[in-house]
């Protein structure tokens, strides 16, 4: 199971990083229009949203908006949890584990107070199984929440299926530059 894991990550995570600057851009900007059409996205108050490394799609255009409008809370890895933050302004982030811009501690937010959360990942399938670097943070992070959990991908990295173990949450939607699936229940 791990090496098909492994076999499809590297495939996917190479193309990924493959990406030009601009094309990566392009994509990104067509999956923040996607999200920001999402009933479940503009219903939410506290969004969970991520700094992008190896050519994830970039929602930091988002960043603003959801200060603005919405709570914006980012992850902070600690061990081998995410602990999650409310951040005021983008200025305040810093680098911290594996080079992900990361909030300041401040007032720490919980799992269940979340409405949305956007999941990068190196992979996603039709039932809504991700693959992500092989750590596990979001399982163990979406099995205590309730929030909307949306993977956020380039469509080359949906596929029809992808392995999964027992642990692995699955997303209730898949948002690409393409495309909304939506794999569970309609709305909330
Ligand atoms: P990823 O989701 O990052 O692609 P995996 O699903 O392969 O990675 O999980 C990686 C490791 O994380 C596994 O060894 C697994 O034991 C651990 N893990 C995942 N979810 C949990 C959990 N809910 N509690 C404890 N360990 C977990
Ligand atoms: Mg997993």
């Amino acid at each position: 199971m791990t090496k098909e894991k492994n076999r499809i990550r590297r495939e996917l995570l190479q193309k990924r990083i493959n990406l030009s600057e601009e094309e990566r851009k392009r994509l990104s900007q067509k999956i923040v229009e996607n999200l920001k059409s999402l009933t479940e996205y503009r219903k939410a108050k506290k969004v969970l949203l991520y700094c992008p490394i190896k050519g994830e799609p970039d929602l930091t255009p988002l960043f603003e908006e959801v200060i603005r409008e919405k709570e914006l809370i980012l992850p902070k890895v600690n061990g081998e949890l995410l602990k999650l933050y409310k951040v005021e302004a983008p200025s305040c982030l810093s680098p911290g584990a594996f080079g992900i811009l990361e909030p300041p501690e401040g007032d720490e937010v919980s799992p269940e107070e979340l409405d949305f959360v956007a999941i990068p990942g190196i992979a996603f399938d039709l039932r809504g199984y991700r693959l992500g670097f092989g750590k596990g943070y979001y399982d163990r992070l979406l099995k205590r929440t309730k929030a909307k959990k949306v993977g956020v991908a380039y469509s080359f990295q949906v596929l029809e299926r992808v392995p999964h173990d027992a642990w692995d949450v699955p997303v209730d939607i898949i948002l690409t530059e393409k495309f909304v699936r939506r794999l569970r229940d309609g709305l909330k």
